[in-house]
């Protein structure tokens, strides 16, 4: 068995890795994909002493990183359910989608998150051209220009007045007939002199040219009235969903399905941690994750050495 088995392989399940791996203790990352959600980004600019970089080539250097240890990686493998230790000490089970199944003396869990996508044409061929998900990632890139924030909850709401300080104008489209996010951050974004709110409106389509995002048609629901806003970036804010489904009934979650943890990362299940994006911790950014990994590793090394000698 391993002492500790990740079960992610993102920047939380990576800084996990490493911090177990120097402890000499066996340890081994199970990932659906290696590298996460940063193989789907595009420049990583606020990842510290990393002026700029890739997505790409920061997943590359994790799995570099990670594989300068004895960690054994089984990247393309997906967890469908763990089974916590039958007494204290004892080994949790880790069932895997393949018919397999790990056994560890701890777990952490890093399954990370992905973006709910609002499924309309030219999404998908946008993604990374003019299409977003994360105003504190993307928003700089459209310094000066002009963008829409799909959602009007409080994620979409508080990006929109982030943005505005940022690029030229926003216009914030909700498919509600009203906003849904806090009355001050409503009123903060009224009071902002470059944005248009539109209420009742379905978003269509986003569309392109050349390879780039240059606009956003919305359907106005009251009237039928199809529009089209020139732009050139859309952020799409309604909803981040934590991978976590398959932890349902086993270990706390959350009403948003993110695994409840407390400072140290425990979460409800004992030996079980977890750490990034899957998580209650506020705000999903890669140095986050990273950090809290390596809190989660840290946190089931100290479990570790507390079990009695069998
Ligand atoms: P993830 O990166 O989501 O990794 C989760 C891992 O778990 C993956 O290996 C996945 O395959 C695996 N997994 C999921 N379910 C299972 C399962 N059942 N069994 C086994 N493995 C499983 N943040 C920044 O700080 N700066 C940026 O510039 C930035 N840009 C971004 C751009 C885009 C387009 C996106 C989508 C996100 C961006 N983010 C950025 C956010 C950042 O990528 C995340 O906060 C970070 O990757 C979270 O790390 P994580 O390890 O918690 O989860």
């Amino acid at each position: 068995p391993f002492d500790v088995l990740i079960v992610g392989g993102g920047p939380a399940g990576a800084a996990a890795a490493v911090y177990a791996a120097r402890k000499g203790i066996r340890v081994g990352v199970a990932a659906e994909r290696f590298g996460g959600q940063v193989n789907d980004t595009m420049a990583i600019e606020n990842y510290i002493s990393v002026l700029e970089t890739d997505g790409p080539k920061f997943a590359a250097a994790l799995e570099a990183q990670v594989r300068h240890y004895e960690v054994d990686i089984m990247n393309l493998q997906r967890a469908d359910k763990i089974i916590p230790a039958e007494e204290p000490g004892g080994l949790v089970q880790v069932q895997m989608a393949n018919g397999g199944v790990l056994q560890a003396r701890s777990v952490i869990l890093s399954t990370g998150a992905r973006w709910r996508n609002v499924n309309v044409p030219g999404e998908q061929e946008y993604k990374n051209k003019g299409v977003a998900y994360c105003p504190h990632c993307d928003g700089p890139l459209f310094k000066g220009k002009r963008t829409a924030v799909i959602g009007g909850g409080n994620s979409g709401v508080e990006a929109a007045i982030d943005l505005a300080g940022i690029v030229q104008h926003v216009t914030l489209v909700e498919f509600a007939d009203q906003l849904k996010a806090d009355a001050v951050l409503v009123s903060k974004l009224k009071s902002l002199p470059n944005v248009t709110i539109h209420v009742n409106a379905q978003t269509t389509e986003i569309t392109g040219a050349d390879g780039k995002v240059n606009g956003l048609k919305y359907k106005d629901r009251a009237t039928n009235e199809e529009h089209l806003v020139p732009l050139e970036g859309v952020f799409v804010q309604i909803g981040l969903v934590p991978n976590t489904e398959f932890l349902k009934g086993t270990v706390e979650l959350s009403r948003f399905g993110e695994i409840v943890v407390d400072a140290k990362g425990h979460t409800n299940v004992p030996g079980v941690f977890a750490a990034g994006d899957c998580t209650t911790v506020p705000y999903k950014q890669i140095v986050i994750a990273a950090g809290e990994g390596a809190k989660a590793a840290l946190s089931a090394f100290d479990h570790l050495i507390r079990q009695p000698v069998v």
